[in-house]
């Protein structure tokens, strides 16, 4: 690009210190910010109430610049994904999956992931680089330009809802991600309120509390197993932070509460997590937790080593926890033909991948 600073995913202090720095008085960054994340726009000219001559300062030294969109693939069930650009060519996939008059934004946090969950398409991508604070706002301006949601609706909104469940493991990259979407929460600019927020973790234990008292934002947990040998296997993190210590840390969630409970996220997969006993395990271990249970039939992607469990086992499953008092919807996949569904995302960079082949054509 240009060389120009972008303002994109600069905090407000910041945008202040950008004002000053180029001899403004820092108020200046209110109305920039305004017009940036409230009325969506990308032109210096068009900010009608800054000065012509703060107009042209700003032309000169920053952009206001979204990642590229490579590609934009829409599901028949309505589901869009962007395959999404860096500027130095690295790729992260953005998922927004619609409800009928609203619809949840699916965010990823790193290219890549730092960790190798075993079901996890995402997980066989090794790690590349954590993305920026104004890649991952960047991702959810690319949704409201879709929609055209500018200026920032008070209500009826399509991208009511955002979840950092897309790759890459959020806790891995905490301050960009609370950076980032401190951004995003700013009642003066893009205003998603925390209740509509949801990040999920593997279970990157210390950084849990930070993420309740900072954001407040709800708790997703990715449980998939109720013993540790077992979630040794499919989360290897859990090898780090076992289940006990896991759970400890959900009893603590600053922002936790039997109105707002945590979500616990299990994949079903056939044969290996999914008998009667492990849902009567998951209830006595939850039973002190402030919790609601996500059933995710399992996603299959090329190379995957496991299937999902049928749907009669998937609903035996969900009706023993509700016997026993918890909650334990199934959720719908939603655009498994683009590859778009929890788990299936993945993208390599157009080097990464060239430098793959270059090696494969080397002789032995
Ligand atoms: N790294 C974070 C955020 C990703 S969220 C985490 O692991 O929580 C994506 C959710 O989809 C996680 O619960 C993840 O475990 C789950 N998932 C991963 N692969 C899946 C697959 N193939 N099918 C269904 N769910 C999957
Ligand atoms: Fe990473 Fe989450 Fe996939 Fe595990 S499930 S490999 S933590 S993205």
């Amino acid at each position: 690009m240009s060389g120009k600073t972008n303002l994109i995913g600069l905090g407000r202090d910041e945008l202040s210190a950008e004002l000053a720095a180029i001899g403004e008085k820092p108020f200046r960054a209110k109305q920039l910010w305004h017009w940036i994340y409230h009325r969506g726009a990308r032109e210096f000219a068009g900010m009608t109430t800054l000065g012509g001559d703060l107009r042209r300062k700003l032309a000169e030294n920053y952009v206001v610049a979204l990642p590229e969109i490579i590609t934009e693939q829409r599901s028949n069930d309505g589901t869009r994904k962007w395959l999404v650009g860096t500027e130095d060519d690295n790729r992260v996939e953005a998922v927004y999956i619609p409800e009928e008059d609203r619809g949840a934004m699916c965010i990823s946090s790193q290219v890549g992931c730092t960790l190798a969950c075993t079901f996890c398409h995402t997980g066989t991508q090794k790690l590349v680089r954590n993305l920026t604070a104004g890649e991952i706002v960047g991702q959810f301006m690319i949704g409201r330009d879709s929609y055209g949601e500018w200026p920032s609706p008070k209500e009826g909104r399509m991208l009511s809802n955002i979840v950092m469940m897309g790759m890459g493991e959020p806790l891995f990259n905490t301050d960009n991600v609370i950076k980032a979407l401190t951004i995003i929460m700013d009642g003066d600019g893009l205003s998603v309120s925390k209740r509509r927020i949801t990040l999920s973790t593997s279970g990157v234990v210390p950084e849990i509390e930070r993420v309740g008292r900072e954001l407040g934002v709800g708790l997703a947990i990715s449980l998939h197993a109720v013993t540790d040998e077992l979630r040794d296997v499919l989360v290897p993190i859990n090898r780090k932070y076992p289940i006990e210590e896991l759970l400890r840390a959900c009893r603590d969630y600053p922002a936790a509460s039997n109105a707002r409970r945590i979500t616990f996220e299990y994949v079903m997969l056939d044969g290996v997590n999914d008998s009667p006993a492990e849902a009567r395990e998951m209830a006595r271990l939850l039973k002190d937790v402030p919790a609601k249970i996500n059933l995710i039939p399992f996603n299959k992607w090329p190379g995957a080593i496991y299937d999902c469990t049928p749907a009669p086992r998937i609903r035996k499953f969900s009706e023993t926890l509700n016997d026993l008092g918890l909650s334990a919807p199934i959720r719908v996949p939603r655009g498994r033909d683009i590859l778009a569904a929890c788990g299936q995302l993945k993208s390599e960079s157009v080097r990464a991948h060239k430098a793959k082949l270059a090696d494969t054509a080397l002789p032995a």
